[in-house]
């Protein structure tokens, strides 16, 4: 399997998912992946990756990512992950450094799911709890955007010109722009405003029939295609929405025709399938 391209709304995707074989999607605007998959060619190039959990399919590639950047003289790789995945991660990565007997560079950070970290200009991230058989985290990127303040919304263009003048009618508020879900129960995007209103939401969808019911997609940290229709009042706000990680039983054109004659029509309209 290679990397597939996407352009939505003018932002660029490079990835690979499938649920359960690979999943890793490259952001080069924002020089980070979401995932290390089995860590393809082009992911050594990016600085940062954000660790949604340590599942084989997503996360099998880190050591040779590291690997593979100090081969290439590339600054140390940035790792992010959630903070249960730090310890056992860095073991892996320093029994790896003793088997090819070279010390790896590397930053490898437990995340703390209060802060913005930092990316570049008005942009930055944060990570979200999310719902799965083990530690697991998604990720939002925000871009911090000035908006006139609620209590001000009534006033007229010529009013705001002149008001602004003498007062601060603005504020600064964090626009979520990405989100990318991880391996995750729908709670994920059900219980976080922010995962709602992103622009562009990456939500994993692994099951999408009744041989693999809702009930069994839940018992293993799953969405099932089922529960995001019957939810699909809650993703109204966003923008564009990308289902990921689908299973491997799964052929395209049954994937694409399932969504097709069963995702209402609004939500269908905005939906891709990264198949
Ligand atoms: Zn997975
Ligand atoms: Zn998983």
């Amino acid at each position: 399997m290679s990397l597939r391209e996407y352009t939505i709304r003018n932002q660029r995707f490079l990835g690979i998912s499938s649920g359960g074989v690979e999943t890793s999607m490259i952001l080069p605007t924002f020089h980070l992946a979401f995932d290390a998959g089995r860590c393809q060619n082009q992911l050594v190039e990016i600085p940062t990756v954000l660790l949604t959990h340590g599942h084989l399919d997503h996360a099998s590639g880190i050591p040779y990512y590291v690997s593979q950047r100090c081969l290439r003289h590339l600054p140390g790789g940035t790792i992010y992950c959630p903070p249960e995945l730090e310890d056992p991660l860095r073991r892996i990565l320093r029994i790896w450094s003793e088997i090819e007997d070279y010390q790896m560079e590397f930053s490898l950070q437990g995340v703390d799911y209060s802060t913005f970290y930092p990316l570049f200009g008005n942009f930055s991230f944060r990570a979200v709890r999310s719902v799965h058989r083990v530690a697991s985290n998604g990720y939002t990127i925000y871009e911090r955007v000035r908006k006139l303040r609620k209590e001000y919304s009534h006033l007229t263009g010529p009013q705001i010109a002149e008001m602004k003048k003498t007062m601060n009618l603005f504020e600064d508020v964090q626009s979520p722009v990405v989100t990318f879900s991880g391996d995750t129960q729908i709670e994920f995007a059900l219980e976080n405003e922010d995962v709602r209103r992103s622009k562009i939401l990456f939500l994993e969808c692994t099951y999408i029939d009744e041989a693999r019911p809702v009930e069994r997609a839940r018992k293993w940290g799953h969405t099932h295609l089922f529960e995001i229709i019957e939810n699909a009042e809650a993703f109204k706000e966003v923008e564009h929405l990308v289902l990921i990680h689908f299973s491997p039983r799964y052929s395209k054109d049954r994937i694409l025709d399932t969504l097709r004659k069963q995702m209402p029509e609004d939500l269908y309209r905005k939906t891709t399938a990264f198949v």
